[in-house]
């Protein structure tokens, strides 16, 4: 018998994944050139060519109990010191090895990062759309999700809104920058702003509130846009890092946590991240991986196929009608559904073999997200696909 807080996850489990399956079941049908899947954020672009050479290199050269063994649950030293060498220098930082934790990608960062601070019934803010796992993330430590709502026609954060939402309860802020689904990215005023009402929220309320800033699609960004870098602005900040998709290796779970020293109670943080890693079943990144990275940095994917994917079908939805915001960042769209109704907007969508995700997955009704990190040409061949879903609610 499986336990209760299972049992309801069980039956809510993700319209996303629901839709992946659904695509699987179309091609079989349709064959797969005739499905157009959207659903999923699974990078298309490859890893940078010279990950596979540096994969090969250590498995040929180092020695393999180096490669394949236990270490401390934090990680390698040598891997993190040499990621905050290139942080320290990329973003002007005074970093060292003890600053951060190797994860199993942002999924396990977020996690340690909750499992560290989360007491039952503390209460976590993030900011509507939001990626839908921060519920689960949230309530595997007996927190509550609160969702405050952005200004739909930006995206960006409501800070009214945001302050009323911060009581005694409140123990950190999630952001996504930059962001799935909207593709926004946070700008440094708004994030100064952000920042500023933080600090001003700590001390009427005598208390600490983290910044917890997702950060897998940092490098994945467009027009030469600028991600701030939230170490810099606001000291009880974690940063969960991944390298998913700046090096498409999604399923090679490597990532770190990486907080700034002058982080309230830093040591007994840091010890406890380590300590989470261990006892959530990580107990540490995946090793091989750590080194592939350390030996990576600086390297990133070819960020202008998914530029050159964003324009072709942003341009086109734009000429059918549809209202969507211009993504600075990440592989996704999320313009508005034709009809109120999203899901049933995503339903109709399927009899032309669309698959689309309902905006209300990230708490977010009456739009849709695109995930756009398929290949130019199912893209390009989707497109009269997109016309007749247009024609279907007049649109066209
Ligand atoms: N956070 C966001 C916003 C994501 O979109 C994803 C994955 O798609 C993750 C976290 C998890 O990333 P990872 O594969 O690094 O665990």
């Amino acid at each position: 018998m499986i336990s209760n807080k299972m049992k309801s996850l069980v039956s809510n489990n993700s319209t996303i994944r629901a839709m992946f399956e659904e695509g699987k079941r179309l091609s079989e049908i349709y064959g797969e050139d005739n499905v157009f899947d959207y659903s999923i954020g699974n990078p298309n672009v490859e890893p940078p060519q010279n990950v596979k050479k540096i994969i090969i290199e250590i498995l040929n050269e180092e020695k393999p109990n180096l490669v394949h063994g236990y270490m401390n649950n934090s990680g390698y030293e040598d891997v993190r010191d040499a990621i905050s060498t290139f942080l320290n220098k990329k973003y002007d930082l005074s970093l060292s090895k003890k600053n951060l934790i190797m994860t199993c990608g942002a999924a396990g960062g977020l996690n340690i990062i909750l499992k560290s601070i989360l007491n039952p019934d503390d209460e976590v803010i993030t900011f509507a759309p939001y990626f839908g796992e921060y519920n689960n993330y949230v309530q595997n430590f007996d927190g509550k999700l609160v969702i405050s709502q952005t200004n739909t026609n930006t995206f960006e954060p409501d800070m009214e809104a945001l302050s009323e939402a911060i009581n005694f309860k409140t123990k950190a802020l999630i952001i996504n920058n930059p962001n799935n689904p909207t593709g926004v990215i946070y700008s440094k005023e708004l994030i100064q702003n952000l920042t500023d009402l933080l600090r001003k929220k700590q001390e009427e309320l005598n208390t600490t509130i983290y910044l917890i800033s997702d950060e897998p699609y940092r490098e994945i960004v467009y027009d030469n846009i600028e991600v701030p870098c939230l170490l810099n602005y606001y000291t009880n900040t974690f940063i969960g890092y991944s390298y998913s998709k700046s090096l498409s290796l999604p399923g090679e779970r490597i990532g770190y946590v990486v907080t700034n020293t002058l982080m309230d109670d830093f040591e007994e943080m840091i010890s406890s991240l380590n300590i989470a890693n261990r006892i959530l079943g990580f107990v540490n990144a995946p090793s091989l991986f750590q080194r592939v990275v350390a030996k990576s940095l600086g390297l990133e994917v070819d960020v202008s196929i998914y530029k050159r994917n964003r324009d072709l079908l942003y341009n086109h939805l734009i000429e059918l009608g549809f209202t969507c915001i211009k993504p600075q960042g990440a592989f996704y769209l999320f313009p508005k559904s034709l009809i109120k109704d999203d899901k049933k907007f995503c339903e109709d969508a399927k009899q032309f073999n669309l698959l689309l995700v309902p905006g209300s997955t990230f708490g977010c009704p009456g739009h849709v997200r695109l995930s756009y990190c398929i290949s130019y040409e199912k893209i390009k061949n989707s497109l009269p696909a997109f016309d007749k879903l247009a024609t279907l609610y007049n649109l066209k």
